[in-house]
């Protein structure tokens, strides 16, 4: 019993008693701790892609994906307007609307139905359905920024 009460004082009183020029070190620790925290914020950041109209999250770099060899797909609309898609496995930022449709299926397989920003209704992009219930979605990249750019 006694030994375990006297045993912790030493270390009290040296915290106490520090000499303050070991101040310098406290103060650069803590910088490093700050500079720690921001690379960390930095990481967290990237992560996400937004919506570029409203910033909100839409999905994240993690969740890219290639379909038919290539994450990035470059296809025409029936209207003849050009899309730049990128595929994702998942977008929980996006809302989807409206039926599939297997009509004009820019991936063989796979309806489409469209997906917007849950948060301002910007149309992003599709999502894909195969007859295996397979999804993924196709958003169309120019509406999309990274978080940290
Ligand atoms: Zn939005």
């Amino acid at each position: 019993m006694i030994s375990d009460y006297s045993s912790p004082r030493p270390d009290h009183f040296q915290l106490r008693l520090r000499d303050p020029a070991e101040k310098p070190n406290k103060i650069n620790s803590k910088v490093i701790l700050q500079e720690k925290n921001q690379k960390k914020e930095e990481k967290f950041n990237k992560k996400f892609i937004l919506c570029k109209t409203c910033n909100h999250k839409i999905t994240s770099k993690e969740e890219s994906i290639s379909v038919s060899n290539s994450h990035q797909h470059t296809f025409a609309n029936p209207a003849g307007i050009l899309f730049d898609i990128g595929c994702f496995k998942s977008a929980p930022g996006c809302q989807n609307t409206g039926p599939f449709t297997a009509e004009f299926s820019w991936f063989k397989g796979f309806k489409w139905r469209i997906s917007i920003c849950e948060s301002c209704f910007t149309h992003l992009g599709w999502v894909f359905l195969s007859s295996t219930n397979h999804t993924f979605f196709g958003l169309i990249l120019d509406r999309l920024i990274d978080s940290n750019p």
